[in-house]
């Protein structure tokens, strides 16, 4: 029998806000632990959250994004549960009314686009942090960060509508990619502010209902993403193949050692008890500050992609890879505003760009070379002041110095000889000392010419004008 997996994500991504939900503190990263609280965020008895407008906003953004419906009225709930780094005893959230409904994504999958559908999108505040593993906590005790408390969060719930953990991947990456654009979040599994957790069940090929699930929670990197729930679906199929039943239970990633563990019992007992939240009106988005929202969305990625093949007649490949992030698209546009060969644009920042940024592990944003000075470096090949091999030298040498490209083709001494006398003293001097060649090419045999080329190339330390040397030396041997 063929059995297929059923997966459902969701998805918690901070808030680039510089305050966090409901108090004034920064929730900038890396603070000396508990220096970025307050009575509020401490959950101490008396205290009134105020609710940061900027999430609401960001919440209405990737709603707008996501095609969803945006619920105009909507209000918090309270999620009760006790857990240390959580003073409140609760966590404020979303429950019966959450910002943004029924959206959808679409991502790439091999046999063409697939949409999967986003059941709900809601804001909440994150929780503090337990502190095991640093050098100054001992043994058998745990230590508490509040820093984290009270800091924006939306959490995205997509419906079980992914089936492999290709799927996963795509939908977790297209989701990343669309915080991004929006500026909304940095996306960053790895520090923790983009994290997901799954609902997998797997039953045979055919069959309507939804086998027993699993929630698979902790996996902090896409490749853990995608190895865990490889895991979790050839565990679950196995025992389904065997006779025997999943047992409904969260499990914890150990990315150490490949393997999913149950969580104890007493960790996953949920019984929320929600209630609307006492200390918070319910929230009105009218319409003229939904109209300013609206206005702030940013060019998407898909549209921005199209426009890239028209407005640029880039091959959709190339389009495809300068969208991928707003700041390499911002970079490219900036660039073609000064130069017009797009598509030369396009291969240097595919090739020597994207290589350079590579091999120092930076992004775009920290790049060197300003858009005016790529601009420059392209216009020098275009108007053959210098090859396109010199371009590559001069290039390097930017990374390395300060100076305009002008100054760096002079240091260099790259620049092209399209002087014709001084070519052709070249050329005479290459006919000269090759007397066979030149023979075979009065024969007839002219593919030669690439040789002697490269002769007056060698003999010119790669400065003269190729396609001169290429006219001027068919005019000696033809003449
Ligand atoms: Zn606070």
């Amino acid at each position: 029998m063929e059995y297929e997996a059923i997966i459902g994500l969701e998805v918690h991504t901070q808030l680039l806000t510089e305050t966090k939900i409901f108090c004034g503190c920064s929730t900038k990263f890396g603070a000396e632990p508990n220096s970025q609280t307050c009575p509020v965020c401490l959950g101490m008895p008396g205290v009134l959250p105020v609710l940061n407008k900027k999430v609401v906003e960001f919440a209405v953004l990737l709603g707008l994004a996501t095609h969803c419906q945006i619920r105009r009225y909507n209000r918090f709930a309270r999620k009760n549960y006790f857990y240390p780094d959580l003073p409140k005893g609760y966590q404020i959230s979303q429950f019966e009314e959450p910002i943004c409904e029924n959206g959808y994504l679409e991502i790439e999958t091999e046999s063409g686009k697939k949409r999967i559908g986003l059941i709900r999108i809601h804001m909440e505040e994150d929780a503090g942090k337990s502190v095991h593993d640093e050098t100054y906590v001992q043994a058998n005790e745990s230590l508490i960060d509040l820093n984290r408390c009270g800091t924006p969060l939306l959490e995205i719930v997509s419906a079980p509508d992914i089936r492999s953990p290709q799927e996963a991947h795509a939908y977790l990456a297209k989701l990343r990619q669309l915080v991004r654009y929006l500026g909304i979040s940095d996306g960053n599994m790895e520090e923790g502010s983009f994290r997901c957790d799954a609902n997998i069940s797997v039953r045979p090929v055919g069959q309507k209902e939804y086998g027993t699930r699993t929630e698979l929670k902790n996996m902090n990197s896409f490749a853990h993403v995608q190895k865990a729930l490889e895991y979790e679906i050839a565990r679950q199929t196995e025992l389904l193949k065997a006779g025997k039943q999943v047992e409904q239970q969260t499990l914890l990633w150990d990315a150490d050692n490949n393997v999913a563990r149950a969580m104890r019992g007493k960790e996953e007992s949920h019984d929320y008890r929600y209630f609307p939240e006492p200390d918070l009106v319910p929230i009105h988005i009218d319409v003229q500050w939904f109209d300013q929202i609206q206005k702030a969305l940013p060019e998407l990625p898909e549209e921005k992609f199209q426009r890239f093949t028209v407005d640029y007649k880039l091959p959709e490949y190339d389009a495809r890879l300068l969208t991928e992030s707003r700041e390499v698209a911002d970079y490219f546009e900036r660039v073609a505003q000064l130069f017009n060969d797009f598509k030369m644009i396009s291969n240097w920042m595919l090739g020597e760009v994207a290589r350079a940024l590579n091999e120092q592990k930076i992004s775009i944003t920290e790049f060197k070379l300003a858009p005016q000075t790529l601009a420059d470096l392209l216009k020098a090949i275009k108007n053959k002041v210098i090859s396109g091999s010199a371009a590559k030298k001069v290039f390097e040498y930017l990374l390395q110095n300060d100076s305009s490209v002008e100054q760096a083709i002079e240091k260099l001494g790259l620049k092209q000889i399209s002087d014709e006398s001084q070519i052709e003293q070249f050329v005479v001097q290459v006919i000269e000392q090759h007397p066979a060649e030149v023979e075979s090419f009065k024969a007839g045999k002219t593919k030669v010419i690439g040789f002697l080329v490269g002769q007056v190339m060698r003999l010119s330390r790669g400065k003269a004008n190729p396609q001169l040397v290429n006219q001027l030396l068919q005019k000696k041997l033809n003449g």
